[in-house]
């Protein structure tokens, strides 16, 4: 730290990304990327767009908007891109939170919702998981705080159903609760729809996973127009310019091909199971994952050394050193192929048959 370094960010304590290794060529099954490129319209569409990279990029993401609002059955000025949803989530934590209106999420969730209250001095709170590592449905209703729920969750990827998120949402009816589906795509209902019916809902959502477009930052948030305008605030005292030209149009173009978009997430889901089902007979213990990776443990060997060995082999998924987490590992699906890669792996590792 330099000694010119602002004080009121002394103690703030960065969120870690998951590995991004140059050293060697590994299968990375660590940070729940897409194993597949982008849809093809949207590579054409970004390289048309790259012809005019000298300006500036449209504020208003205008061609993005209108193309996305049509895809959601909704209104134009009910959604604002972002640079990929962790900056929805900034604004959100900028927008929605302060001394009066505390930040609230479950003890295990994504890691950087404390990071955001951190940074933006925030008080916040942490509801314990339950031992199933299931949300704490009832603790989050009447909580009176700023809710963040990731559903399905990470690193467990357990989905709640609709009615349990609009019980939280109904029951918390003068406070913002942001439903971050960062994971939606692989099996779980969004509550986009429920937008309508509250005024205090917030969607977010990425390309980063089921539209393969992790390096493009794209995100997005989806509310009543009032919040948006909210958001927009924040957003315009920031940088206007957040999304840049090649990103608006390729995801003009992902949200246009939409056969490719649902091919992609069906094999996800298709590998997952098998994946579930494979680890499952060799012993592993898996929580029950709609999301495009798996939370998994085996009482054959601790968490921290079946990432390291697979490592060893050339195979990288996330392990967490939290206390309640330690024991497992976060296994992004890749292919097919990746999969049966990792399976193998992990046999040889553990030396129990199939
Ligand atoms: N929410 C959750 C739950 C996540 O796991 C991630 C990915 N790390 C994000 C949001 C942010 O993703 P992105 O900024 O790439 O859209």
């Amino acid at each position: 730290m330099s000694r010119f370094f602002s004080g009121k960010y002394k103690s703030l304590v960065p969120y870690v990304p998951g590995e991004q290794p140059k050293e060697m060529k590994y299968i990375k099954l660590n940070t729940n990327e897409s194993p597949f490129p982008p849809s093809p319209k949207a590579l054409e569409f970004a390289q048309r767009e790259a012809e005019h990279l000298e300006l500036y990029s449209d504020p208003e993401c205008r061609d993005l908007v209108k193309t996305a609002s049509k895809h959601f059955g909704i209104s134009e000025n009910e959604i604002l891109f972002t640079n990929g949803s962790d900056e929805i989530l900034n604004f959100a934590f900028m927008a929605f939170c302060d001394d009066e209106h505390p930040a609230v999420f479950p003890d295990i969730t994504y890691g950087f919702y404390p990071v955001f209250a951190e940074l933006n001095n925030v008080p916040y709170e942490e509801i314990p998981l339950k031992d199933d590592f299931g949300i704490d449905v009832d603790a989050f209703c009447g909580v009176n705080k700023t809710v963040f729920i990731a559903n399905p969750n990470a690193p467990t990827g357990i989905a709640l159903p609709l009615d349990r998120i609009e019980k939280i949402i109904k029951s918390n009816p003068d406070n913002i609760i942001v439903i971050d589906e960062a994971y939606v795509d692989f099996g779980t209902e969004s509550a986009v729809n429920l937008i309508h019916k509250y005024d205090n809902l917030l969607v977010t959502q990425t390309f980063s996973k089921s539209r393969s477009m992790a390096g493009a930052r794209l995100g997005f948030g989806i509310a009543n127009e009032n919040l948006i305008r909210d958001l927009n605030t924040v957003k315009y005292s920031t940088n206007p310019y957040n999304v840049n030209r090649m990103t608006m149009a390729a995801g003009v173009g992902a949200l246009l091909d939409s056969e490719y978009f649902e091919k992609n997430c069906k094999e996800i889901i298709k590998v997952r199971e098998y994946t579930a089902e494979k680890l499952k007979k060799m012993g592993f213990t898996l929580t029950d994952s709609k999301a495009n990776f798996l939370f998994t443990s085996s009482k054959d060997i601790d968490g921290k050394t079946l990432y390291l060995k697979l490592k060893e082999k050339g195979i990288l998924v996330r392990h967490f050193d939290k206390e309640r987490l330690k024991e497992y590992n976060r296994i992004t699906i890749g292919t097919s192929e990746q999969m049966d890669i990792l399976i193998s792996a992990i046999n040889e590792i553990t030396e129990v048959s199939l």
